[in-house]
């Protein structure tokens, strides 16, 4: 007996998101080291020995090889098969959320690169121009043919990166110092640019509320202060996520409080 369609193409977008997630963690690790996404294969990052096709199975071989190079023994990171079971989540979610059509395509892409700035802000607290700028004018083509539509695509792009910009202007101003980069202004900009202005607002909103009870947390137990900068780009991305999937309903349920 075949299994059902939809369970049919959850699975193979699950398999799909593991390959891709493979993919991220290379760009992950490569670009902000300016080194090509494509060339050389994959090694490992502590004896540069090439890896063979057993060893880069998504999270299979991690957990088989429990997290440490064959020949030198050094750790590899936990953030590897993390990433590839995240994208996966994500595929197989996004498949279930908005079918297999073409506003799924554009938002998978759009979930790859928040995922990607998420782990590279998390790590080397920046946002690269390679990922946000093209990004940008993707979700703006895009939106002249799907939701959200080239109108609140363009406030979106416009009130995003206004936004933050006049935020990180005061911001400077006041304290003299840099709180927030342009990354997270680009990067506001390219998630208006996919999801449209409303949405734009509310993973602003998001954001800021996850990286205050992130920063209290830290600063309660000791492990960091005032000053320490948060990736905000890290918390721009979980925002963004959660607004793509669940961002609708989320607002229909607040305005509801004023009619
Ligand atoms: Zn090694």
């Amino acid at each position: 007996m075949p299994p059902p369609p939809m369970l049919a193409s959850v699975l193979a977008s699950t398999l799909v998101g593991l390959l891709v997630g493979s993919f991220l963690n290379v760009c992950i690790y490569r670009l902000p080291r300016r080194e090509s996404i494509v060339w050389p294969a994959s090694r490992c990052t502590a004896c540069g020995r090439g890896l063979a096709w057993f060893e880069n199975v998504p999270v299979v071989s991690w957990l088989l090889l429990r997290g440490r190079c064959r020949t030198c023994g050094a750790p590899i990171s936990p953030m590897y098969p993390i990433v590839e079971l995240t994208t996966a989540f994500v595929f197989a979610g996004g498949v279930i959320v908005y079918g297999p059509s073409a506003l799924s395509a554009v938002r998978l892409a759009f979930a790859c690169a928040l995922i990607v700035l998420f782990a590279i802000d998390l790590r080397h607290r920046i946002l690269p121009d390679v990922i946000t700028l093209p990004g940008i004018v993707a979700g703006f083509a895009a939106s002249w043919f799907l939701p959200p539509g080239w109108i609140s695509s363009l406030i979106g792009i416009a009130g995003g990166g206004g936004i933050l910009l006049a935020i990180a202007e005061v911001y400077y101003r006041v304290r003299g110092q840099e709180g927030l980069g342009m990354g997270d202004v680009k990067m506001l900009a390219m998630i208006g640019a996919f999801l449209g202005w409303p949405l734009m607002a509310l993973t602003l909103v998001l954001a800021s509320f996850a990286g205050s009870i992130v920063g209290v947390a830290l600063i309660a137990s000791g492990r960091g202060n005032l000053q320490a900068a948060l990736p905000f780009g890290t918390f721009l991305a979980v925002g963004a996520l959660v607004a793509a999937v669940a961002g609708d309903p989320i607002l229909a349920w607040y305005l509801a409080f004023y009619r």
